[in-house]
């Protein structure tokens, strides 16, 4: 469902909740104050009526009595009698007065007045006929005769009570006692709710409101109204309707009813307007009716208050529903998120997974492939090794023949001092046989020194790198070349020193003579071949120059003097591996180099720069 369709759908039913509550508020409210208001009515009702009763039948009894009244009997039988009017005249005043009523009167069997307690009066009713009153007729037909009705002579209201008074058949008379209903009236001013009497025509004659008095509660019609006017009832007082509409009946005979406030109004303490709860009840021995009204605003405003509260409360489980839903509508949001954060960190994880297995994978083969790299140096440098190991013990082929030559004059001279020392011996010439001896061991050192030089050559170095002296490793190469020097008469000329270098010793005597060598061969065949060894220190690093005065290097050598197998020597004399196993084991000194050119005055010229120990500091 689309969320504003969703949203209206909502509304929708909050409205028709709230209404509905809301109603359901009134009704409630409405039946309970409305039952409320008919039991407190109900006991108001029996309150009124009893007072009512008790007020109408404290008299009731009082007209019977005056049977007992010798005197009233005696002007019943002899109604001339004006002594016996008088007496009676006189009793009857006395006791309306002790009574508190408003007037007690004797009629004869015609409804004539015989005496009346306010006989004094200029308006007494002494001689009026009252024949056509009710009461009277009632009491003469039925034995008694009550009535309500304004007098005819002061149009004073008030409550007759009428009693026949036995002796003839039909009766001696009628006495009659006429109640005031006064003071009952003013004791109703101060209760809660206005109630109200109503004879049976319907016309209030008792009303707790005063301006409702002789109203009617229900139209009068023609026929009616000419009896009231025949029998002076209401003495001509004008019965206008009190405007009471019945609205609905209730249990209980209450009703619900309106009055409307064009009816007889008057400042009241009571609202004498509006909607009213009815209540009525005949009262006993009357033909009266007792009705307490009880205004039902008050039910109607609580019913309103109600349907308010039940409104709002309707609202409040309807927003706490709503605030639920949101809250829940939210939370599912939050949790989709979440599970979208997560998968998407899921993801990444797995990208991040398999992003690090592809590295691991790199990274695995990168270092088989630095394995590999490490192994085919090692293979590498295992074969320059070899290399330089062949080299060297090249040169110590092209050596072994100096070497040989060099070893064979001691040997001949160890042989022929060896056999004159014999000689001497069996002669007895000690002394001389002593200095053929001491003579014999120096040969034998000779020989152990040239052989000891060629051994430490001759031995496979570890490349490992030391300090070294450089005139020393030059000493050594000379040495081991001394055969050939010699056999050449190549003079050496040493200038200069150099402090000592960081190399492997062995390796650098292999790059000298094969530096030398190479200078000798040059210089092969000349008169007086010479050697210029210069040491000094250029740029950090100590510096060896080779000088020869042999051809020089031809312009196309200088390019490849350092490649593998190249040589200008004839077969069976070079190989043309020497520069080129020099230049490898320079360079492995690091930092080293072997560079060569020629002289400006002639002759090759091979310089060896080194490292040296401890490089000097600026
Ligand atoms: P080989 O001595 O076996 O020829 P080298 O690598 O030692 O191998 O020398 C290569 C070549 O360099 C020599 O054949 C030679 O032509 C040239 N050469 C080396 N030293 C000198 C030098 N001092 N004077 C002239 N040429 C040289």
């Amino acid at each position: 469902m689309p969320r504003r369709l969703h949203r209206f759908a909502i509304s929708l039913g909050l409205c028709a909740s709230v209404l509905l509550s809301g109603w359901a508020a009134h009704w409630v409210s409405s039946q309970v104050g409305l039952a409320d208001l008919q039991a407190t009515g109900q006991h108001r009702l029996d309150l009124y009526a009893t007072s009512l009763e008790r007020e109408i039948g404290k008299f009731a009894f009082l007209p019977g009595t005056l049977a007992l009244e010798g005197n009233a009997v005696e002007l019943l039988v002899h109604p001339d009698s004006r002594v016996q009017q008088q007496r009676v005249n006189t009793y009857l005043e006395q006791l309306n007065t002790r009574a508190g009523t408003l007037a007690i009167y004797l009629l004869s069997r015609e409804g004539r007045v015989l005496a009346s307690s306010n006989w004094r009066r200029p308006d007494s009713f002494v001689g009026e006929d009252l024949s056509f009153r009710a009461y009277f007729r009632d009491a003469l037909s039925a034995g008694s005769g009550r009535f309500f009705g304004i007098g005819t002579t002061r149009g004073e209201p008030g409550y007759y009570l009428a009693a026949s008074l036995p002796g003839e058949p039909g009766g001696l008379g009628v006495a009659v006692i006429k109640v005031g209903l006064d003071e009952l009236e003013k004791s109703w001013s101060t209760v809660e709710t206005p109630a109200l009497v109503s004879d049976e025509n319907g016309v209030i004659i008792l009303s707790a409101v005063p301006d409702w008095k002789f109203a009617t509660l229900r139209p009068l019609d023609e026929a009616t109204r000419r009896a009231f006017d025949r029998t002076l009832q209401y003495n001509r007082r004008a019965l206008k309707p009190l405007g009471m509409h019945e609205l609905r009946r209730l249990d209980d005979g209450a009703r619900l009813v309106r009055i409307e406030p064009d009816g007889p109004q008057n400042a009241s303490i009571y609202p004498t307007s509006g909607p009213f709860l009815a209540q009525s009840r005949p009262l006993p021995g009357t033909p009266w009716t007792l009705t307490v009204l009880s205004h039902s605003d008050q039910v109607d405003d609580l019913a309103r208050s109600w349907a308010l509260i039940g409104g709002v409360g309707a609202i409040c489980p309807c927003l706490i529903a709503l605030m639920l839903q949101e809250r829940r509508r939210r939370l599912r949001d939050r949790l989709a998120a979440r599970e979208a954060l997560q998968r998407a960190h899921d993801e990444l994880e797995r990208k991040v997974e398999a992003r690090t297995a592809d590295l691991s994978t790199a990274n695995q083969a990168l270092q088989d492939e630095v394995a590999e790299r490490i192994r085919a140096e090692r293979t590498l440098r295992d074969a320059q090794d070899e290399l330089v190991q062949a080299g060297k013990l090249a040169v110590i082929g092209q050596l072994s023949t100096g070497i040989a030559h060099e070893l064979n004059q001691p040997l001949a001279a160890l042989r022929t001092l060896s056999g004159n020392s014999v000689r001497f011996l069996a002669r007895g010439d000690l002394g001389t046989t002593r200095d053929n001896l001491t003579r014999i061991g120096q040969l034998v050192d000779r020989m152990g020194a040239i052989t000891g030089q060629l051994r430490d050559f001759a031995r496979k170095s570890s490349g490992q790198a030391q300090a070294v002296s450089l005139s020393q490793a030059l000493d050594n190469a000379l040495a081991l070349l001394d055969s050939r020097l010699r056999h050449s008469r190549a003079t050496v000329c040493r200038q200069g020193e150099a402090p000592p270098v960081w190399c492997d010793p062995n390796r650098l005597e292999q790059v000298l003579v094969n530096l030398l060598g190479n200078a000798l061969d040059a210089m092969d065949g000349q008169t007086a071949p010479a050697i210029e060894l210069s040491l000094d220190t250029h740029e950090s690093r100590a510096r060896l120059q080779v000088r020869d005065h042999g051809p020089g290097i031809s312009p196309e050598a200088l390019d490849q003097l350092f490649k593998p197998f190249f040589t200008t020597k004839p077969v069976g004399r070079g190989l043309g591996l020497g520069l080129a196993i020099s230049a490898g084991i320079v360079r492995d000194f690091g930092a080293a180099s072997l560079t060569a050119h020629n002289h400006a005055d002639g002759g090759a010229v091979f310089v060896l720069e080194l490292p040296f120990r401890d490089p000097p500091h600026d």
